[in-house]
């Protein structure tokens, strides 16, 4: 079976447990005014972006680094974009790596159908889901979609795969979703699982401007700052002390209460 791969990273650290390879699969249902690869939104293959591959080629790749993966406890992790615009393709992967035993990884946004998670969750060991915003008409007005969707998803997907390990991450962007009100709402729902999960607060940065460029598309947030590290710290405490028993972690720090 064939996909659209925008890269393939090796040797990432920041993407699930130990060293990863991580698989960057292009298309999204989503516009974030926020995003660091707008070259990852749309499932063509654009201004050099991208490329087609077998999902063989791509195991090809990903067995490159077993050994650090054994070492490590690492493995391979599936981002996008949104990996579940391909979710045969991401099967595929899936499927084989924890074939030959290697531990599997995905982060999504969870804006799909729940058809197209059911093809994946039964290969991956760790799930990454962003929750951006709480308020549905922000959702809407700040990634072009409401996010009903995506809570249902969460929601049904830990009563239906109680075994996988759930990870919700939350981007932190000034000006949009970076006040204790917005925040909160989102732990409180985290906290509200019928499971235990964890919460990360990531910062927003601007990494992507010179895809922008490259795409000859205006970058959406102008001249917005990323949080500074004691920003990031007194958020994350102060969600942790007003929701006891949630670990919120940020910058590879975590505040429980
Ligand atoms: S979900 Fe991720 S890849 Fe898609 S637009 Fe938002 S930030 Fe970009």
């Amino acid at each position: 079976m064939e996909g659209t791969v925008l890269r393939i990273e090796q040797g990432a650290l920041y993407d699930g447990a130990g060293l990863r390879t991580v698989v960057y699969l292009k298309g999204c249902p989503l516009r974030c005014a926020w995003c660091s690869t707008p070259e990852s939104q749309s499932k063509l293959i654009e201004k050099g972006y991208g490329q087609r591959m077998t999902a063989d080629e791509v195991m090809d790749e990903i067995e490159k680094d077993d050994i650090f993966y054994f070492h490590s406890d690492g493995g391979v992790t599936i981002s996008g974009g949104e990996a579940l615009i391909q979710a045969d393709f991401t099967r595929e992967i899936l499927q084989k790596s924890k074939y030959i035993g290697i531990n599997t990884a995905l982060e999504t946004s969870f804006c799909v159908p729940y058809s197209e998670i059911k093809k994946v969750a039964p290969y991956v060991d760790t799930l990454f889901v962003d929750v951006k915003i709480f308020t549905d008409e922000l959702h809407k007005k700040w990634t072009g979609l409401g996010n009903q969707r995506i809570l249902t998803n969460i929601r049904r997907f830990l009563i239906e795969y109680p075994s996988c390990e759930v990870r919700i991450r939350i981007p932190v962007i000034p000006g949009i979703n970076m006040n204790v009100t917005e925040l909160l709402m989102i732990a409180c729902f985290v906290a509200d699982l019928d499971h235990f999960v964890p919460l990360e607060l990531l910062p927003y940065h601007r990494y992507g401007m010179h895809s922008y460029q490259t795409l000859g598309r205006e970058y959406p947030l102008g001249d917005t700052p990323s949080p500074s590290f004691a920003e990031m710290f007194e958020l994350a405490d102060q969600l942790a002390r007003t929701v006891p028993h949630l670990p919120v972690t940020t910058l590879a720090q975590t505040f429980i209460y």
